[in-house]
């Protein structure tokens, strides 16, 4: 390897002339637009969308093609969430605070990745030394929210979400085309 070429992470060598060319080719027809979100802990405290008392999400990504949504979660103050069936997988990174399931042993503390596998029904919860926790979930599918029996309660999914959002974003003054930006 000389100094005018290099060798990428995929063992493609190319000559330094060409390294800082921007791929010059349209992307695909059908691709949908990226997101970025600067301040995706926002902060703007309207764009946190209120779920229930003390619960908070703020989208980052609905994936209506797909049937998955990418959000924050937040919880102020102590409590059990909520108990749910994940059908679908869901991964988790904790960016602030703690939370753990009442069926493992496990606590998610501040950093931590979570993978959640299909079919498991848990039940979430804050303990009383947190006073926020804000994780971020992707979750796959639906929320299907169960008795302690599995009994079904109700559920969650992409199409729910944006409408939760549409409804506040209405309410608070952005417009409930707000939540566009967030759908693909
Ligand atoms: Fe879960």
């Amino acid at each position: 390897m000389s100094n005018t070429s290099a060798t990428n992470r995929s063992g493609v060598t190319e000559d330094a002339s060409t390294q800082r060319i921007a791929y010059r080719h349209p992307q695909p027809k059908d691709a949908f637009p990226e997101i970025v979100i600067p301040h995706a802990v926002p902060e703007d405290e309207r764009l946190w969308v209120p779920q229930a008392k003390n619960v908070w999400f703020r989208p980052l990504c609905l994936s209506a093609s797909r049937g998955y949504w990418v959000n924050l979660l937040r919880v102020r103050k102590s409590g059990v969430l909520s108990r749910h069936r994940h059908p679908q997988p869901v991964h988790g990174y904790v960016i602030k605070g703690s939370w753990r399931y009442l069926e493992h042993d496990w606590v998610a503390t501040e950093g931590s990745y979570v993978y959640e596998a299909p079919g498991e029904t848990h039940t979430l919860v804050v303990d009383d030394d947190v006073t926020e926790m804000i994780t971020m979930f992707q979750v796959n599918g639906a929320m299907i929210y169960v008795d302690p029996d599995g009994a079904v309660q109700g559920y969650e999914d992409v199409f729910t979400k944006i409408d939760m959002c549409r409804k506040h974003f209405a309410q608070i003054g952005f417009g409930e085309s707000y939540v566009e930006q967030f759908i693909r």
